[in-house]
């Protein structure tokens, strides 16, 4: 389940935008012919093999998929002993005579058919089950010399080798693997099979000039693409397959290799197709400032500076702005967008749900207001009159702030001068949408600011955006204090339940979590609405609960009701997850906690601490936890630092769904693994940078060849950007 990068989707929208060329060069044809072109694979195989490489679509599965399917393991059939020498219970792999059949007696199917073998050194017995005469005795006639491969047993004095892996003539010994790669495989595959096919498909395939400077293959003792190939699926050595073995490695660069190239260039071109520059007098961010309740931090400051600059220039920006939860991120993102009214363009905010576009509209307003903005809210729900009213005032130029969801992607939105979009908890959307953008600004220079609150560790953010410019926020507001995290079996629910009885007296607020414990909506609902009605038995109607059915306007009335305080305890589905902000809320209780991701409990538990008063985080589990659970529960308790955390949930997942792609179905990495081969994608990244400084083009021999490495994984739109320039 590692990651599995997301700039894929970039590809897929770039493809879209405009229809794929039949562009890639003829020398790699070989590589994606369709597997039924190779020999012995028929309509069948090609079903199961299109479900082992996960060919989406129905598609069938090509070459590449095959040559980029790693091997597990290893078998070594190198042992060549004599019958004497031979060890029970190892593979061995023996030059012998077939002396003698005995089939089984006639009706007795139970009992099996041998053949007897032997050397200079003794006998072997050869057992088969459910065997056809005729087969064994064209495969083993009497009186010839073959090489058997198997397992060797011992039934009392007899040495036995029962069903041979590999039965070949002498003549025939190249058939027979010294070291035989193991496939992960799926039902109705062998090993045999794999290994068959990909010896045919190896012959199909023509040498491909190097992508790689000389000096780094030098350096690594790296073999070359095709020799990567043929280690792996051909090994001569026991570390040909191995995980840090010098052929996967060299695979691995590659795809990282063509992963940061596509990117480098997909952000070059970004950056060419420039607008123009958003310049501000500063008059429209000196009355927000004003209006602001706070002074911004330093970390604040110098991510706006940084924000300000790049919109200033006349390239496109293309930035995220990283900050942990409750770091404060709402407000720089105005400041920026107000710097883009004060150069006469408009701006957008787009948030992830419902809820939060409300609430940053909430927000948002006064602040406005006290600017002399005009904003307007447009989501899922403005319909009819409502919506058309929005979309003309966007469209006219009346509205300078227009805040809202993936319903602002919309075709019929049209802005009169978008200069900045910002996306807030990027990871919701696909890449696509940020791309959609771009159409919206006059020129098409609308530039583009992530926000997102889950740190990204930095092998993430390379592989999902390349070298993209980033600002961060590294200090909370001050004022705040920790949140302290305690984690209790579920067992001792009612003494949670008096506990909030003494913090209710007091007014503070709470939010209660239930789980989605399946998918199933029904539970959700279930869980969320019992819970609901078991805490109202002692809060009465101070508490509501809202979930995945809840009604827009009844989940405004909600959200509304208790971040006015008239409402004391929240119980929801992971429906507040994201960026919710009520700082007067300073309980968090989540239940079944064992069932969350550490990235989703961070950001849940970053719904409080948001106020100047102590705040809480329950963590209730059910028992017996799994390790993994225990162990996140474990990193909850003892840090706050979503960067740490990040990495952790990094560790303990193995890669992935941290930004959420998983659900998009993207395949991502075939060899590369992350985390695991940071040093890799760290190199890549080098080498792009380096092969594009020489060769900004890829028109000289080496950059030739490296369009071929963006062929091979798949990055044809990278090229395609390249010929646009
Ligand atoms: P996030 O980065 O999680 O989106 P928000 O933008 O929602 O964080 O901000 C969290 C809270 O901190 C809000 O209540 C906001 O008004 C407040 N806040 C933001 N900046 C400051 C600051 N410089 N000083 C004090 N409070 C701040
Ligand atoms: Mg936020």
């Amino acid at each position: 389940m590692e990651y599995r990068a997301e700039d894929r989707n970039i590809s897929a929208e770039a493809a879209v935008a405009a229809p794929r060329p039949s562009s890639r060069p003829l020398a790699l044809s070989p590589f994606f012919a369709g597997l039924t072109s190779i020999e012995g694979v028929g309509p069948r195989f090609a079903v199961l093999l299109g479900k082992l490489f996960d060919v989406q679509g129905g598609g069938e599965a090509r070459v590449i998929d095959l040559l980029l399917h790693m091997p597990s393991g290893l078998i070594d059939r190198r042992a060549q002993p004599s019958i004497a020498e031979a060890m029970t219970g190892q593979l061995a792999t023996l030059l012998v005579r077939v002396k003698k059949h005995n089939a089984p007696p006639r009706g007795n199917k139970r009992a099996p058919y041998r053949v007897i073998c032997e050397d200079d050194t003794g006998d072997i017995e050869l057992i088969f089950f459910h065997a056809e005469r005729q087969y064994l005795e064209k495969l083993l006639p009497v009186g010839e010399t073959r090489i058997l491969s198997g397992r060797v047993e011992r039934y009392g004095v007899k040495l036995q080798m029962p069903h041979p892996d590999y039965v070949v003539a002498e003549n025939e010994r190249d058939k027979l693997p010294g070291l035989e790669p193991v496939y992960p495989l799926s039902q109705g595959l062998t090993q045999k099979f794999l290994y068959k096919t990909l010896g045919r498909a190896f012959a199909t395939l023509p040498k491909l000039p190097e992508w790689l400077d000389a000096s780094i293959l030098a350096g690594k003792g790296w073999p070359g693409f095709n020799d990567a190939i043929g280690a792996l699926h051909r090994p001569v050595d026991d570390g040909d397959v191995d995980r840090h073995g010098h052929a996967r490695a060299r695979l691995a660069f590659d795809e990282l290799f063509a992963g940061q190239l596509a990117l480098a260039l997909l952000r070059r071109r970004f950056r060419r197709a420039g607008g123009r520059a958003l310049i501000g007098d500063g008059s429209v961010t000196a009355r927000i400032t004003g209006a602001l309740p706070f002074s911004l931090t330093a970390s604040q400051r110098e991510a706006l500076g940084q924000i300000g600059a790049d919109m200033g220039t006349t390239g496109r920006m293309l930035r995220l702005l990283q900050g942990d939860v409750g770091s404060g991120k709402t407000v720089v993102a105005l400041l920026a967008m107000a710097q883009a009214i004060e150069a006469g363009a408009q701006a957008t905010l787009m948030a992830p749900t419902e809820i939060l576009a409300r609430q940053h509209y909430e927000t948002i307003q006064p602040l406005a207001q006290a600017a002399g903005l005009q904003i307007a809210l447009l989501t899922g729900r403005e319909k009819g009159k409502a919506r058309r009213i929005v979309l003309e005032a966007l469209a006219s130029g009346f509205v300078h702030i227009a805040i809202g969801t993936h319903a602002l992607f919309q075709e019929d939105v049209a802005f009169a001068d978008l200069g900045l979009a910002v996306i807030d908890e990027q990871h919701r959307f696909g890449v696509h949408q940020r791309f959609a953008l771009q159409a919206k600004g006059k020129g098409g220079g609308t530039d583009i600011l992530v926000m997102t609150a889950t740190p990204i560790p930095r092998t993430l953010q390379m592989t999902h955006y390349g070298d993209m410019d980033v600002s961060k926020l590294t200090e909370k507001p001050a004022g705040r204090k920790p949140v302290t995290t305690r984690a209790l079996p579920i067992e001792r629910l009612e003494e949670v339940v008096r506990g909030l009885s003494r913090a209710r007296r007091e007014g503070q607020q709470v939010y209660w979590v239930c789980p989605l414990v399946e998918s199933s909506m029904k539970v959700d609902l279930a869980a969320a609405e019992e819970r609901a009605a078991h805490l109202r038995q002692t809060f009465g109607d101070s508490v509501a609960v809202i979930h995945g059915k809840t009604k827009g306007a009844e989940k405004d009335a909600i959200m509304r009701e208790f971040s006015q305080g008239r409402l004391g305890i929240l119980v929801a589905t992971t429906v507040i997850e994201v960026g919710v902000n009520v700082p007067n809320a300073t309980i968090m209780v989540i239940e079944h906690a064992e069932c969350f991701g550490l990235a989703q409990l961070h950001q849940l538990r970053g719904r409080v601490g948001r106020g100047s008063a102590q705040s809480s985080c329950i963590l209730l589990y059910a028992t017996p936890l799994s390790e993994t659970a225990h162990s996140r529960i474990d990193i909850m308790r003892q840090t706050e630092d979503g960067f740490l955390i990040a990495e952790e949930d990094l560790r303990l997942r193995g890669g992935g769904e941290i930004l959420g792609t998983k659900q998009s179905g993207d395949p991502g990495f075939r060899v590369a693994r992350l985390p695991g081969d940071e040093d890799l994608l760290e190199a890549a990244r080098e080498q792009t940078k380096y092969l594009l400084a020489q060769d900004p083009d890829l028109t000289s021999p080496q950059g030739e060849a490296a369009r071929l490495c963006l062929y091979l994984f798949e990055r044809d739109e990278a090229i395609r950007l390249l010929r646009a320039g």
